[in-house]
């Protein structure tokens, strides 16, 4: 398990990048200045939480001084080493948007009370379009000792809120993974496309692009991405030069506009998750597991939770 130590030592290293990011500045090339290569906005470090039935974890978008950014509402770390075993998230239900969980190390057993159950294995990824309701249990767990992935929350525009539920489970071998930008990055896509690496999320209205990245070679990568889409890339291990500035795992860059997300490794075995899609620019409430766009929406949800009838 992730040491409260770990976090804060990387908290550290993340905060002083951020407090002083103008000194870790690479100098900024043509293209970061002409605007079509996307520039650090800021950095942001993940803070510790705990969550569920007293699970740790790193909460990086969702945290007091990033509440939300449209139309990515929470992004957590879940990690462990050793075996060690992780209390996980008992029953709980979701209203109103989508949870992404990419697992990279280890496994999450899962359960809903539709009937619903299996294993997102290591390498693989569970998109769950929870809609106008879902109640159930995630269990991640430690496979040959380690557990590392993240939970990203995608939220539906107003209309599509309380449509069907939805489980796309994206085993290991059905993302598209493949080495880009003529360098030896190796990219694996979950949604949208990358160097005619395509994705096998289904398509969805605010277009996400979803991958990770593994940078091992030195070499620049460059992913292109819509110039008003919302971008982040979340450097979980090593450190990457992003747009120019320098980041520290683990440590969220937020982007600003461009037509392409420039990324190089400063650290040899450097990863990233990148994300990017439309902001749907409609009222956001939330109160702990419902996303809706109005209060009322959200007692509806509670009445309907405690009536049984959210996840019918
Ligand atoms: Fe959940």
């Amino acid at each position: 398990m992730i040491s409260r130590r770990e976090v804060l030592v990387g908290l550290g290293a993340g905060a002083a990048l951020a407090a002083c990011g103008k000194s870790k500045s690479l100098g900024r090339s043509a293209a970061v200045r002409d605007g079509s290569v996307r520039a650090v906005e800021r950095v942001l470090a993940g803070i510790p939480a705990v969550d569920g039935a007293g699970t740790p974890l790193v909460r990086v978008i969702g945290q007091p001084t990033l509440r939300h950014l449209d139309p990515f509402i929470l992004l957590d770390g879940l990690e462990a080493h050793g075996g060690a075993r992780v209390p996980g998230f008992p029953d709980h239900p979701h209203r109103g948007f989508e949870t992404i969980s990419v697992m990279l190390e280890g496994q999450v057993r899962h359960r809903d009370s539709r009937g619903n159950a299996g294993i997102v294995p290591a390498g693989g990824v569970q998109w769950m379009t929870a809609g106008r309701g879902i109640i159930h249990s995630e269990f991640p767990e430690t496979v040959d000792g380690g557990l590392f992935g993240f939970q990203l929350w995608l939220n539906l525009p107003a209309r599509e809120k309380m449509r069907a539920q939805e489980y796309q489970e994206l085993a290991p071998a059905r993302l598209a993974e493949g080495k880009i930008s003529s360098s030896g990055n190796v990219a694996r896509v979950i949604a949208g496309e990358v160097d005619g690496l395509r994705g096998p999320a289904a398509p969805r209205t605010t277009a996400p692009l979803l991958l990770t990245l593994r940078l091992d070679d030195d070499r620049a990568v460059e992913i292109p991405t819509p110039r008003d889409h919302t971008a982040f890339a979340y450097v979980h291990t090593g450190a990457v030069e992003i747009g120019g500035t320098a980041v520290v795992a683990p440590g969220l860059a937020l982007l600003g506009r461009g037509a392409r997300v420039r990324l190089r490794a400063r650290d040899q075995q450097s990863g990233v998750l990148v994300a990017a899609a439309a902001p749907i620019g409609e009222p956001i409430v939330q109160r702990g597991p419902f996303v809706m766009n109005t209060e009322a929406e959200i007692e509806r949800a509670f009445a309907e939770y405690r009536a049984g009838t959210l996840a019918l």
